[in-house]
């Protein structure tokens, strides 16, 4: 008798302890994207920069996975943003052409849904800290937490839309005319404009600060958690807080990369705390290609790739990707084609959710990241800033080859360029046939292929260019959709007059708004 109660005291423990080792290790992992904005595909040391200096991203490099063939869906901010969280290219998602300014009244429609809503099917606590770029709205309507993120702290669109940087920061020159006629940029919590105007010397310790409280509440639940972890970094106008100006040879933009790279130190820091570090995919990209602006007061780097942001060539789109997560991604370099595309489908397989019923352009990166193996894309299609409907791709790329079907220069790839075609200058070209180039012979796109020699592949990559633009469907414009200065966010709803009194909870008093 005691033996049998003894057996079915085990049996019930054993029992019980199966079940919480399945309910424990069923737990999906936690997901980390850190977003840089313009950041070139020159710019980090493991991508050649001679000067940068990023000790804590190349920790990463030396311990994850390091993309060599890794594309942002757009060579602009909103659009390459749009595409990121909801794996679709922007003719779809609406969220084109261009970007989103603070007088916008559209946005990423509602019904698309984001990497955040997908994870939301197990549960995950979400955030997003940093750049939103994907509109605000009438009464907030377009804000992070409308689209699957429990909270927000941040800017919602670039900082070189509010005035001029002399306002925040009076020992560095200012970079652009300095418009009087905006809000200053406001910082949120959620969908409250908590600081307005936001102190830049202090941002980026005020979302360092975000992202550890954050990460310390999740590890205190038994919830998964998602963190997009969206960087002003790198973006023009430069500015660093005080520990980081003049922290390095390379300068302003040097400066704010050793920043971002301190931020990242600071987030990880937090995740070895709570021994978190193997239980999370981190994936580190930039959102588009580097802006080649204003030479002399410092700019990104595209390395040996042709032009930066803005444009279709291999520089305004082909960027710095790390994938890290140890105990699951071994350490190397892959030469795989991807995409911010391919992140949503990627994050669904890894958290085990169902990928959304909608036409997804994205494909899973798994076997990449898990194998070292062959990636599912072979294919990108490249659609321009400023895309139209009946003009379709700009570019094409298969395996080795890409094709330009048009080119154009962009604002963005700077009036100075040493290379015409990278200059605003250069008006929207169509190519008949196409400029066909052999990115494996030639990454900086410097020299066509002879079209006589490769009249095969000519009408392969003309083929392919036709078939996916019949499966595109280009959803309504929402960046055309008419903007008016009423729908800049304000601290003050109602007041007027407009922007001098939406100005709020900050000790810190800008020089403009003094005079
Ligand atoms: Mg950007």
């Amino acid at each position: 008798m005691a033996a049998s109660m003894v057996k079915s005291f085990l049996v019930y423990h054993l029992f019980w302890w199966m079940f919480l080792v399945i309910a424990v290790s069923s737990k999906p992992p936690n997901i980390i994207i850190l977003l840089a904005d313009d950041l070139g595909y020159g710019d980090l040391p493991s991508y050649g920069h001679p000067i940068s200096e990023a000790p804590v991203l190349e920790q990463l490099v030396a311990a994850g996975l390091r993309f060599t063939d890794f594309y942002s869906a757009n060579p602009v901010c909103s659009p390459s943003r749009a595409s990121l969280l909801t794996g679709r290219q922007p003719p779809r998602t609406g969220v084109w052409p261009g970007v989103f300014y603070p007088q916008s009244s559209g946005g990423l429609p509602l019904k698309e849904i984001t990497i955040a809503e997908t994870l939301k099917a197990k549960n995950y606590s979400t955030a997003l800290i940093g750049k939103w770029h994907l509109g605000v709205g009438e009464n907030n309507k377009y804000m992070p937490t409308n689209q699957g993120f429990d909270s927000y702290y941040g800017i919602p669109y670039t900082h070189d839309m509010c005035p001029c940087l002399k306002c925040f920061y009076p020992d560095q020159p200012c970079f652009y005319t300095c418009n009087t006629d905006v809000v200053a940029c406001p910082l949120f919590k959620d969908t409250v404009v908590i600081e307005q105007p936001t102190d830049f010397t202090k941002l980026s310790n005020k979302y360092s600060e975000e992202a550890r409280t954050w990460i310390r509440k999740q590890a205190q639940t038994n919830q998964p958690f998602f963190l997009l972890y969206a960087f002003h970094q790198t973006h023009n106008p430069m500015f660093s807080n005080k520990k980081f100006t003049n922290a390095t040879e390379r300068g302003p933009f040097g400066n704010m990369l050793l920043e971002m790279d301190w931020m990242v130190g600071e987030m990880l820091e937090e995740l070895r705390a709570h021994d978190l570090e193997e239980d999370t995919f981190i994936f580190f990209t930039s959102d588009n290609g580097p802006c080649l602006l204003r030479p002399y007061d410092g700019v990104g780097n595209a390395g040996l790739l042709k032009c930066g942001k803005g444009t279709t060539y291999e520089g305004g789109q082909r960027v710095p990707a790390i994938a890290y997560w140890p105990g699951h991604i071994k350490p190397g370099v892959t030469r795989e084609i991807a995409s911010t595309l391919d992140l949503l489908p990627t994050i669904a397989n890894i958290a085990q959710v169902p990928l959304p019923s909608v036409v997804l352009d994205g494909l899973d990166m798994g076997n990449i990241l898990f194998n070292h193996g062959r990636g599912l894309r072979d294919t990108l299609l490249y659609y321009a800033t400023f895309p139209e409907p009946d003009i379709g791709v700009y570019a094409v790329r298969h395996k080795q080859y890409k094709a330009h079907y048009l080119t154009s220069g962009n604002s963005n790839s700077g009036d100075e360029n040493h290379d015409p075609d990278c200059r605003p200058s250069a008006g929207q070209k169509p190519h008949a046939p196409p400029l066909l180039y052999d990115l494996y012979q030639d990454a900086s796109e410097q020299f066509v292929v002879d079209r006589k020699k490769h009249l095969d592949v000519y009408a392969l990559m003309y083929k392919i260019k036709v078939q996916n633009e019949a499966l595109m469907s280009w959803a309504e414009s929402e960046i055309n959709k008419p903007s008016n200065s009423s729908l800049e966010p304000c601290c003050n709803p109602g007041c007027h007059p407009r922007p001098e009194c939406c100005v709020c909870k900050s000790k810190f008093t800008p020089a403009i708004m003094k005079v």
